[in-house]
C-alpha cells in the first residue's frame, strides 16, 4: 500500500472563500473546511476575530471585508495561539491585539515550535510564508472576561474564558445582541478536530458546557461553515463533544488494558472513520489527536510541545 502522505502536506487545492452577512456590521468568512476568521463593526472601528496563517492570506480576506466597511481595524482578537490563526497579524493594523492571558505564555514558550510544526503539516494555508514579519504577540490579555463596547446602539462584544479546550487558552467571542458565537477550534461543524494540544476531558465536559449555555443563534466555529439555529448550533457542539467522547473511551480502553499506542490509535480510527473520516482534515489530525490523549490519560498534564521532527516520528509510528 502507498505510505499515505505527511498530515496535509499534499493537500494544495485552494478552498473556496464564502463571506456571510451574519447581521448588520457582523461577518464571517468560511473556507471549505479551512480556518475560519470573522469581524465585528464597532461605531468607529471594526473588531477582526482570527488572522490567518501569512499577511499575504489575511490581505486577502481584508480585500473582502473592505467591500462592506472601511473602518480602521483597533483590534485584532486571536482565540488560540496556534500559528495558522495568528501569524497573519501584521495585516490588519490594529491598535490592539487581544488573546488570553494564557496564550501569550503559550507563543512564549511554544510559539516558535508551533510555527514550524503547523507550516509543515498544512503548506498550503501558509501561502507567502515570508511575509511573516515573527511570531505574534497579544497587547491585551485577561483572565476571565473582557468586554469591548461597540458604541452607538451596538452593543457588547463579551469575550470569555470557558475552561481548557483546544487548548489552554481559547477565548469565545460573543454578541449577546446579535446570540452569535465565534467559538474559535472549541466547535468545528462538520471538520474534524485537532486535539494534539487540547485538554479532552474538560473540553468534553465542563468547557462545552458553558460554551452550549450561550444559547448561541449562530454559531462560528473554528472551521466549517456558519451554524444557523438554536438546533443546527446545539448539534454542531453535539458533534464536536462526540469527536472528543468517542475518543476518551476507544484510547481509554486501550491505556487501561495495558495496550500500546498504536492499538489505541487503530482502535480509535476504526470508530470515528465511519462517521467523521470524510470531514476535512480527518486523517492529518488523528495520530496527532491520539498521541496527545494518551499522554493526557499517562498523567502529562500540559501537551508536549510539537516540533517538525516530532510531528514525523508520531506521524510515521502510527501510520505503517
Ligand atoms: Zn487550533
Amino acid at each position: 500500500m502507498a505510505q499515505k502522505a505527511f498530515a496535509s502536506s499534499a493537500d494544495l487545492d485552494e478552498k473556496e472563500r464564502t463571506l456571510e452577512v451574519l447581521a448588520d456590521g457582523v461577518y464571517a468568512l468560511t473556507a471549505e473546511g479551512d480556518p475560519n476568521v470573522g469581524a465585528v463593526e464597532g461605531e468607529d472601528f471594526v473588531v477582526c476575530f482570527e488572522a490567518l496563517a501569512t499577511p499575504v492570506v489575511a490581505r486577502e480576506w481584508l480585500a473582502m471585508l473592505r467591500q462592506h466597511t472601511d473602518k480602521p481595524v483597533r483590534y485584532l482578537v486571536l482565540s488560540h495561539y496556534h500559528a495558522v490563526r495568528v501569524l497573519g497579524a501584521s495585516a490588519f493594523d490594529a491598535d490592539v491585539i487581544v488573546a488570553h492571558e494564557n496564550t501569550r505564555a503559550l507563543v512564549a514558550e511554544r510559539g516558535a515550535e508551533d510555527w514550524e510544526s503547523e507550516f509543515g503539516r498544512m503548506p498550503r494555508l501558509a501561502k507567502g510564508a515570508d511575509s511573516v514579519p515573527g511570531l505574534t504577540w497579544p497587547t491585551l490579555t485577561f483572565s476571565d472576561r473582557l468586554t469591548i463596547d461597540l458604541g452607538g446602539d451596538r452593543g457588547d462584544l463579551v469575550l470569555d474564558y470557558c475552561g481548557r479546550g483546544h487548548t489552554e487558552g481559547d477565548l469565545v467571542a460573543w454578541l449577546p445582541q446579535h446570540k452569535i458565537l465565534f467559538a474559535g477550534d472549541l466547535v468545528e461543524a462538520e471538520a474534524a478536530l485537532y486535539t494534539g494540544d487540547a485538554f479532552h476531558r474538560e473540553w468534553a465536559s465542563s468547557t462545552l458546557d458553558r460554551v452550549a449555555a450561550y444559547g448561541a443563534e449562530q454559531l462560528v466555529g473554528g472551521r466549517g461553515g456558519v451554524t444557523k439555529g438554536r438546533s443546527a448550533v446545539g448539534a454542531a457542539i453535539d458533534q464536536t463533544r462526540e469527536f472528543l467522547t468517542v475518543m476518551i473511551r476507544e484510547v481509554g480502553a486501550v491505556h487501561e488494558a495495558g495496550g500500546t499506542l498504536k492499538d489505541a490509535f487503530d482502535r480509535a480510527h476504526a470508530a470515528l472513520e465511519p462517521g467523521y473520516g470524510h470531514w476535512p482534515i480527518f486523517e492529518h489530525c488523528l495520530p496527532f489527536d491520539v498521541s496527545r490523549l494518551w499522554d493526557e490519560l499517562s498523567g502529562v498534564d500540559r501537551p508536549v510541545i510539537w516540533t517538525a521532527e516530532r510531528d514525523r516520528e508520531v506521524w510515521d509510528r502510527l501510520q505503517d
